[in-house]
Formats: structure tokens, sequence, C-alpha cells
């Protein structure tokens, strides 16, 4: 019983984090929050997401690309320009990845109203960060798995989070 408490709090806690901070506010800036609950949102995110922790200002940017050239040559993502769905979240990982790194550069325009909080995103976004959480995952279903099955969950969460963070 445990597993399932764990399972269901962890998907839906990233998922209102990735929803509410980086779909809805910092990519289509549909509400407003002082820069304090900005901070609460950044540390919340990186709680609910570990190892796959992005950076909103970089999600913002990719994402509004995506709606400004959806299904387009220019789109950062599209489905319509890749063959499947491996190489549609490859091209999507390396289209976010050039943006956060500086190697994509992106119009002013784009930039209006992003959070960014470069030190947190320099320490959440590192590989050993990423190696941590991956650890603490891995402990924390050796402690509440009960059937070999139940580790399927894990790659399936493992996957499946890939897919949704880039799909809004
Ligand atoms: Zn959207």
């Amino acid at each position: 019983m445990s597993f399932f408490i764990f399972f269901v709090i962890h998907w839906y806690s990233s998922l209102f984090f990735q929803s509410v901070f980086h779909h809805r506010y910092a990519a289509h800036s549909q509400f407003t929050m002082s820069k304090g609950w900005e901070k609460f949102f950044f540390i919340g995110c990186f709680l609910t997401q570990g190892s796959s922790y992005i950076s909103a200002k970089a999600y913002g940017l990719l994402h509004r690309l995506h709606h400004a050239h959806t299904d387009t040559p220019e789109d950062p993502h599209s489905p319509s320009y890749s063959k499947n769905i491996g190489t549609l979240l490859l091209m999507t990982r390396n289209s976010y990845n050039d943006i956060y790194q500086g190697h994509t550069v992106v119009d002013k325009a784009y930039h209006k109203n992003l959070p960014d909080w470069v030190s947190f995103d320099k320490f959440a976004h590192n590989w050993i960060a990423r190696v941590v959480w991956g650890a603490v995952y891995v402990g924390i279903y050796f402690l509440v798995v009960t059937e070999w099955w139940m580790w399927l969950f894990f790659t399936y969460y493992i996957c499946i989070r890939c897919c949704t963070w880039f799909s809004y």
C-alpha cells in the first residue's frame, strides 16, 4: 500500500509543479506571483521533480518557441518533423539543452516575464544532483516495493515523465 501512496503523491506533486510553474506561469504568464513565491515554486520543482528538474526559464523559452512555430521547421519539438517518439524526445532534449546552455540564442521578444534563478538552476541542474536524486529514488523504491512488478512503475515513471515534461 505504501508503494501506491508514494507513487501517486510523487506523480501528482511533480505534475502540479510542472503544470503550474513551468507551463502556466513561466511559459504562458497566465498569472503573477511575488519573487518569494517564485522561489517556493523553484524549490518545489526541485523536491518533486528531482533528477528530471529543468530550468523554468529555458522551458519557458522552448515552449514559447513551440507555440510560435507549431509544426514548422522552427518548432523545437514537433511530431511532424520527427520520425518517431524516440527522435521527438531526442530533438526536444537537444533543443532544451541548447537553449539552457546558450548555444541557441532566443530572440529578446520571447524573454518577457520569465522566472530566472541562475544560482539555483546551476545547483539543481547539474549531474551530481541528478545522480543523487536517482539514488534517492532507487532507495525509496527499495523501501516501498513488495513485488518485483512494482519496479516496472519506476521504469514507467522515468519514461513517461520525460515525455510529459515537453508535451504541454
Ligand atoms: Zn502551452
